[in-house]
Protein backbone atom coordinates (compact mmCIF):
# COMPACT_ATOMS: atom_id res chain seq x y z
CA UNK A 1 0.00 0.00 0.00
CA UNK A 2 1.67 4.16 -0.94
CA UNK A 3 2.72 5.75 2.23
CA UNK A 4 0.41 8.18 1.73
CA UNK A 5 -2.71 5.47 2.00
CA UNK A 6 -0.84 3.76 4.86
CA UNK A 7 -1.09 6.97 7.07
CA UNK A 8 -4.51 7.54 5.66
CA UNK A 9 -5.96 4.38 7.18
CA UNK A 10 -3.42 3.88 9.98
CA UNK A 11 -3.27 6.58 12.88
CA UNK A 12 -0.19 4.95 13.92
CA UNK A 13 2.42 2.57 12.08
CA UNK A 14 4.44 0.01 13.21
CA UNK A 15 7.00 -1.55 11.11
CA UNK A 16 9.83 -3.89 11.54
CA UNK A 17 13.40 -3.70 9.59
CA UNK A 18 15.58 -6.49 8.02
CA UNK A 19 19.01 -6.68 6.92
CA UNK A 20 19.80 -9.55 4.02
CA UNK A 21 20.62 -12.84 5.26
CA UNK A 22 24.18 -14.08 4.03
CA UNK A 23 23.58 -17.28 4.06
CA UNK A 24 21.18 -20.19 3.56
CA UNK A 25 20.74 -21.09 7.34
CA UNK A 26 20.69 -17.32 7.84
CA UNK A 27 17.91 -16.93 5.76
CA UNK A 28 15.83 -19.82 7.06
CA UNK A 29 16.77 -18.59 10.53
CA UNK A 30 15.28 -15.52 8.81
CA UNK A 31 11.94 -16.58 7.67
CA UNK A 32 10.91 -18.33 10.51
CA UNK A 33 11.63 -15.20 12.80
CA UNK A 34 9.53 -13.39 10.19
CA UNK A 35 6.53 -15.86 10.71
CA UNK A 36 6.66 -15.01 14.14
CA UNK A 37 6.61 -11.71 13.62
CA UNK A 38 3.77 -11.16 11.09
CA UNK A 39 1.55 -12.41 13.87
CA UNK A 40 2.14 -8.66 15.32
CA UNK A 41 0.65 -7.52 12.13
CA UNK A 42 3.07 -4.97 11.12
CA UNK A 43 1.63 -2.31 8.76
CA UNK A 44 5.03 -2.61 7.04
CA UNK A 45 8.11 -4.36 6.91
CA UNK A 46 11.57 -2.96 5.15
CA UNK A 47 14.79 -4.45 3.89
CA UNK A 48 18.22 -2.72 4.51
CA UNK A 49 20.30 -2.23 1.66
CA UNK A 50 24.55 -2.89 0.98
CA UNK A 51 26.90 -0.25 0.50
CA UNK A 52 28.03 -2.54 -2.18
CA UNK A 53 29.07 -5.97 -3.08
CA UNK A 54 26.38 -9.44 -3.27
CA UNK A 55 24.38 -8.54 -0.34
CA UNK A 56 22.72 -5.73 -2.44
CA UNK A 57 21.14 -8.75 -4.74
CA UNK A 58 19.76 -10.53 -1.49
CA UNK A 59 17.57 -7.39 -0.66
CA UNK A 60 15.85 -7.36 -4.20
CA UNK A 61 15.17 -10.83 -3.88
CA UNK A 62 14.40 -10.74 0.06
CA UNK A 63 11.71 -8.31 -0.91
CA UNK A 64 10.42 -10.00 -3.80
CA UNK A 65 10.30 -13.42 -1.84
CA UNK A 66 8.28 -11.59 1.26
CA UNK A 67 6.17 -9.98 -1.85
CA UNK A 68 5.05 -13.41 -2.88
CA UNK A 69 5.09 -15.54 -0.15
CA UNK A 70 3.67 -13.31 2.74
CA UNK A 71 1.01 -11.20 3.45
CA UNK A 72 3.64 -8.65 4.73
CA UNK A 73 4.04 -4.90 2.74
CA UNK A 74 7.39 -4.90 1.96
CA UNK A 75 9.55 -1.85 1.58
CA UNK A 76 13.19 -1.91 0.01
CA UNK A 77 15.70 0.24 1.34
CA UNK A 78 17.94 1.84 -1.40
CA UNK A 79 21.00 3.53 -1.18
CA UNK A 80 23.19 5.15 -4.22
CA UNK A 81 26.01 5.08 -3.53
CA UNK A 82 28.24 3.16 -5.56
CA UNK A 83 25.44 3.07 -8.42
CA UNK A 84 24.61 5.08 -11.75
CA UNK A 85 21.42 6.21 -12.71
CA UNK A 86 20.79 3.42 -14.95
CA UNK A 87 21.43 1.03 -12.24
CA UNK A 88 19.11 2.86 -10.09
CA UNK A 89 16.38 2.59 -13.12
CA UNK A 90 16.85 -1.02 -13.01
CA UNK A 91 16.03 -1.34 -9.44
CA UNK A 92 13.28 0.66 -9.62
CA UNK A 93 12.00 -0.96 -12.93
CA UNK A 94 12.06 -4.36 -11.15
CA UNK A 95 10.13 -3.31 -8.32
CA UNK A 96 7.33 -1.60 -10.12
CA UNK A 97 6.85 -4.73 -12.08
CA UNK A 98 6.30 -7.04 -8.88
CA UNK A 99 4.25 -4.35 -7.66
CA UNK A 100 5.90 -2.98 -4.81
CA UNK A 101 4.71 0.21 -3.45
CA UNK A 102 6.93 1.98 -1.54
CA UNK A 103 11.04 2.66 -1.15
CA UNK A 104 13.21 4.02 1.59
CA UNK A 105 15.75 6.51 -0.44
CA UNK A 106 18.98 6.70 0.67
CA UNK A 107 22.16 7.82 0.75
CA UNK A 108 24.32 5.08 2.31
CA UNK A 109 28.16 5.57 2.91
CA UNK A 110 30.65 4.60 0.90
CA UNK A 111 32.65 0.98 1.66
CA UNK A 112 35.74 0.87 3.52
CA UNK A 113 37.48 -1.03 0.89
CA UNK A 114 35.95 0.75 -2.11
CA UNK A 115 38.57 1.42 -4.11
CA UNK A 116 37.15 3.24 -7.40
CA UNK A 117 36.29 6.41 -8.45
CA UNK A 118 33.67 9.00 -6.70
CA UNK A 119 30.99 6.74 -4.88
CA UNK A 120 28.57 9.29 -5.25
CA UNK A 121 29.48 10.23 -8.93
CA UNK A 122 25.66 9.66 -9.92
CA UNK A 123 23.90 11.29 -6.86
CA UNK A 124 25.64 12.98 -4.25
CA UNK A 125 22.89 12.87 -1.74
CA UNK A 126 19.30 11.23 -0.72
CA UNK A 127 17.65 14.33 -1.97
CA UNK A 128 18.86 13.78 -5.36
CA UNK A 129 17.61 10.00 -5.72
CA UNK A 130 14.21 11.12 -4.06
CA UNK A 131 13.82 13.46 -7.32
CA UNK A 132 15.44 10.46 -9.82
CA UNK A 133 12.36 8.36 -8.09
CA UNK A 134 10.13 11.24 -8.94
CA UNK A 135 10.96 11.38 -11.90
CA UNK A 136 10.53 7.63 -12.39
CA UNK A 137 6.97 7.79 -10.85
CA UNK A 138 6.12 10.03 -13.63
CA UNK A 139 6.97 7.82 -16.20
CA UNK A 140 4.15 5.54 -15.48
CA UNK A 141 6.22 2.43 -15.46
CA UNK A 142 4.50 1.99 -12.05
CA UNK A 143 1.48 0.04 -11.76
CA UNK A 144 0.09 2.82 -9.17
CA UNK A 145 -0.35 5.97 -10.96
CA UNK A 146 1.17 8.09 -8.28
CA UNK A 147 4.24 5.61 -8.30
CA UNK A 148 6.14 4.69 -5.50
CA UNK A 149 5.80 6.14 -1.90
CA UNK A 150 9.05 7.45 -0.58
CA UNK A 151 10.56 7.54 3.11
CA UNK A 152 13.80 8.84 4.07
CA UNK A 153 15.97 8.54 7.17
CA UNK A 154 16.26 11.25 9.35
CA UNK A 155 18.73 11.72 12.35
CA UNK A 156 17.02 13.28 15.89
CA UNK A 157 20.49 13.68 17.12
CA UNK A 158 22.34 14.94 14.13
CA UNK A 159 24.08 12.65 11.17
CA UNK A 160 27.44 12.73 12.04
CA UNK A 161 28.75 14.30 8.81
CA UNK A 162 26.28 17.47 9.21
CA UNK A 163 28.37 20.59 10.35
CA UNK A 164 25.52 22.28 12.19
CA UNK A 165 22.07 21.20 13.52
CA UNK A 166 20.18 23.84 11.84
CA UNK A 167 21.45 22.74 8.66
CA UNK A 168 20.44 19.11 9.12
CA UNK A 169 17.10 20.24 9.35
CA UNK A 170 17.78 22.24 6.22
CA UNK A 171 18.44 19.01 4.41
CA UNK A 172 15.93 16.92 5.66
CA UNK A 173 13.18 19.18 4.37
CA UNK A 174 14.93 19.37 0.61
CA UNK A 175 14.35 15.64 0.76
CA UNK A 176 10.74 16.29 1.83
CA UNK A 177 10.77 19.49 -1.00
CA UNK A 178 11.56 16.88 -3.74
CA UNK A 179 8.41 13.95 -2.51
CA UNK A 180 9.52 12.12 0.55
CA UNK A 181 6.29 10.58 2.05
CA UNK A 182 7.72 10.39 5.32
CA UNK A 183 10.78 9.82 7.64
CA UNK A 184 11.79 7.28 9.54
CA UNK A 185 14.31 7.98 12.21
CA UNK A 186 17.81 6.65 13.34
CA UNK A 187 17.31 4.67 16.63
CA UNK A 188 17.36 6.46 19.57
CA UNK A 189 17.36 6.31 23.64
CA UNK A 190 16.21 8.90 24.71
CA UNK A 191 12.72 10.28 23.80
CA UNK A 192 13.70 13.96 24.27
CA UNK A 193 16.04 14.04 21.36
CA UNK A 194 12.96 12.42 19.29
CA UNK A 195 10.26 15.13 20.53
CA UNK A 196 12.60 17.79 20.18
CA UNK A 197 13.32 16.94 16.84
CA UNK A 198 9.89 16.19 15.55
CA UNK A 199 9.29 19.92 16.74
CA UNK A 200 12.36 21.46 15.01
CA UNK A 201 11.09 19.45 12.04
CA UNK A 202 7.81 21.27 12.33
CA UNK A 203 8.61 24.77 12.96
CA UNK A 204 10.60 24.11 9.25
CA UNK A 205 7.40 23.17 7.56
CA UNK A 206 8.38 19.59 7.62
CA UNK A 207 4.98 18.36 7.52
CA UNK A 208 5.27 14.52 6.26
CA UNK A 209 4.40 11.63 9.21
CA UNK A 210 7.73 11.29 11.22
CA UNK A 211 8.27 7.50 12.26
CA UNK A 212 10.42 6.66 15.29
CA UNK A 213 13.16 4.00 15.01
CA UNK A 214 13.51 1.95 18.43
CA UNK A 215 16.04 -0.74 18.45
CA UNK A 216 15.90 -2.76 22.12
CA UNK A 217 18.98 -3.60 23.17
CA UNK A 218 19.69 -7.64 23.76
CA UNK A 219 23.32 -7.75 24.49
CA UNK A 220 26.44 -5.95 25.73
CA UNK A 221 28.13 -6.74 22.18
CA UNK A 222 24.81 -5.76 20.21
CA UNK A 223 25.17 -2.89 22.22
CA UNK A 224 28.86 -1.76 21.24
CA UNK A 225 28.17 -2.64 17.63
CA UNK A 226 24.97 -1.00 17.46
CA UNK A 227 27.25 2.60 18.57
CA UNK A 228 29.38 1.85 15.53
CA UNK A 229 26.60 1.61 13.40
CA UNK A 230 24.22 4.22 14.30
CA UNK A 231 26.98 6.92 14.69
CA UNK A 232 26.00 9.85 17.00
CA UNK A 233 23.27 7.73 18.92
CA UNK A 234 23.64 8.93 22.51
CA UNK A 235 23.57 6.00 25.61
CA UNK A 236 22.20 8.14 28.19
CA UNK A 237 23.63 8.03 31.31
CA UNK A 238 20.05 5.99 33.16
CA UNK A 239 20.70 3.43 30.56
CA UNK A 240 24.27 1.99 30.91
CA UNK A 241 23.45 2.82 34.74
CA UNK A 242 21.15 0.11 34.64
CA UNK A 243 23.11 -2.18 31.53
CA UNK A 244 26.00 -1.99 34.81
CA UNK A 245 23.49 -3.05 37.45
CA UNK A 246 23.38 -6.56 35.72
CA UNK A 247 26.75 -7.55 36.19
CA UNK A 248 26.90 -8.50 32.29
CA UNK A 249 24.72 -11.24 32.90
CA UNK A 250 23.03 -12.08 29.43
CA UNK A 251 19.49 -12.53 30.56
CA UNK A 252 19.52 -9.55 33.15
CA UNK A 253 20.89 -7.24 29.56
CA UNK A 254 18.21 -8.31 27.92
CA UNK A 255 15.34 -7.58 30.22
CA UNK A 256 17.01 -4.05 30.66
CA UNK A 257 17.39 -3.41 27.26
CA UNK A 258 13.64 -4.79 26.67
CA UNK A 259 12.45 -2.65 29.22
CA UNK A 260 14.20 0.49 28.48
CA UNK A 261 12.51 0.09 24.62
CA UNK A 262 8.95 -0.95 26.16
CA UNK A 263 9.16 2.23 28.01
CA UNK A 264 10.07 4.01 24.61
CA UNK A 265 7.20 2.57 22.48
CA UNK A 266 4.49 3.33 25.24
CA UNK A 267 5.84 7.16 26.53
CA UNK A 268 5.76 7.40 22.18
CA UNK A 269 1.85 6.32 22.15
CA UNK A 270 1.02 8.46 24.74
CA UNK A 271 2.84 11.43 22.79
CA UNK A 272 0.79 10.62 19.56
CA UNK A 273 3.64 9.39 17.51
CA UNK A 274 3.02 8.74 13.86
CA UNK A 275 4.85 5.44 14.16
CA UNK A 276 7.04 3.08 15.33
CA UNK A 277 10.01 1.14 13.25
CA UNK A 278 11.74 -1.59 15.32
CA UNK A 279 15.56 -2.00 14.39
CA UNK A 280 14.94 -6.10 14.80
CA UNK A 281 18.67 -7.12 13.69
CA UNK A 282 16.47 -10.08 12.08
CA UNK A 283 15.51 -11.56 15.69
CA UNK A 284 11.78 -11.56 16.64
CA UNK A 285 12.29 -12.22 20.75
CA UNK A 286 12.46 -8.86 22.11
CA UNK A 287 9.83 -7.25 19.49
CA UNK A 288 7.43 -9.87 20.57
CA UNK A 289 8.32 -8.82 24.18
CA UNK A 290 7.74 -5.51 24.04
CA UNK A 291 4.34 -5.99 22.53
CA UNK A 292 3.57 -8.57 25.12
CA UNK A 293 4.59 -6.15 27.42
CA UNK A 294 2.60 -3.40 26.55
CA UNK A 295 -0.23 -5.61 26.97
CA UNK A 296 -1.49 -6.94 23.21
CA UNK A 297 -1.68 -9.11 21.24
CA UNK A 298 -0.88 -7.34 17.56
CA UNK A 299 -0.27 -3.47 16.29
CA UNK A 300 -3.87 -3.23 16.26
CA UNK A 301 -3.97 -3.41 20.08
CA UNK A 302 -1.32 0.07 19.62
CA UNK A 303 -3.30 1.87 17.88
CA UNK A 304 -5.02 4.52 19.64
CA UNK A 305 -8.93 4.24 18.86
CA UNK A 306 -10.35 4.03 22.12
CA UNK A 307 -11.91 7.16 23.73
CA UNK A 308 -9.74 5.98 26.66
CA UNK A 309 -6.45 6.17 25.56
C1 LIG B 1 15.97 4.66 8.81
C2 LIG B 1 17.35 4.45 8.25
C3 LIG B 1 17.58 3.42 7.36
C4 LIG B 1 18.85 3.21 6.82
N1 LIG B 1 19.05 2.17 5.96
C5 LIG B 1 20.26 1.99 5.38
C6 LIG B 1 20.47 0.94 4.44
O1 LIG B 1 19.57 0.17 4.13
N2 LIG B 1 21.70 0.81 3.89
C7 LIG B 1 22.73 1.66 4.20
O2 LIG B 1 23.84 1.50 3.66
N3 LIG B 1 22.56 2.66 5.09
C8 LIG B 1 21.36 2.86 5.69
N4 LIG B 1 21.17 3.87 6.59
C9 LIG B 1 22.31 4.73 6.92
C10 LIG B 1 22.46 5.92 5.94
O3 LIG B 1 22.64 5.46 4.63
C11 LIG B 1 23.66 6.73 6.40
O4 LIG B 1 23.42 7.29 7.65
C12 LIG B 1 24.14 7.79 5.42
O5 LIG B 1 25.35 8.35 5.92
C13 LIG B 1 23.17 8.95 5.25
O6 LIG B 1 22.15 8.62 4.43
P1 LIG B 1 20.99 9.69 4.13
O7 LIG B 1 20.06 9.02 3.25
O8 LIG B 1 20.52 10.33 5.38
O9 LIG B 1 21.86 10.77 3.29
P2 LIG B 1 21.67 12.31 3.01
O10 LIG B 1 20.32 12.81 3.35
O11 LIG B 1 22.18 12.54 1.63
O12 LIG B 1 22.68 12.95 4.08
C14 LIG B 1 24.02 12.48 4.13
C15 LIG B 1 24.94 13.63 4.53
O13 LIG B 1 24.99 14.56 3.43
C16 LIG B 1 24.67 15.86 3.89
N5 LIG B 1 23.94 16.59 2.84
C17 LIG B 1 22.69 16.36 2.40
N6 LIG B 1 22.36 17.27 1.45
C18 LIG B 1 23.43 18.06 1.28
C19 LIG B 1 23.73 19.17 0.43
N7 LIG B 1 22.83 19.62 -0.44
N8 LIG B 1 24.95 19.74 0.51
C20 LIG B 1 25.88 19.27 1.38
N9 LIG B 1 25.67 18.22 2.21
C21 LIG B 1 24.47 17.63 2.17
C22 LIG B 1 23.80 15.64 5.12
O14 LIG B 1 23.87 16.76 5.98
C23 LIG B 1 24.43 14.41 5.74
O15 LIG B 1 25.53 14.76 6.54
C24 LIG B 1 19.92 4.08 7.18
C25 LIG B 1 19.69 5.12 8.09
C26 LIG B 1 18.42 5.30 8.63
C27 LIG B 1 18.19 6.40 9.63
Amino acid sequence: MHLRDIFTQYPTTFSFEFFPPKSPDAAQALFSNIAELQRLKPTFVSVTYGAGGSTRQITTDLVLRLRKETSLDAVPHLTTVCHTEQDIHEILTRYAQAGISNIMALRGDTPRDFAGGDPHKSFKHAADLVRFIQKFNRSGVHPDKRGFGISVAGFPEGHPDTPNRLLEIERLKAKVDEGADAIVTQLFFDNDDFYDFRDRCGLAGIKVPIIAGIMPITSIAGMKRMAELALGARFPAPLIRAINRTNGNEEAVKRVGVHWATEQCRDLLDHRVAGIHFYTLNRSTATREIYATLGVEDSAGLMPAKKNQ
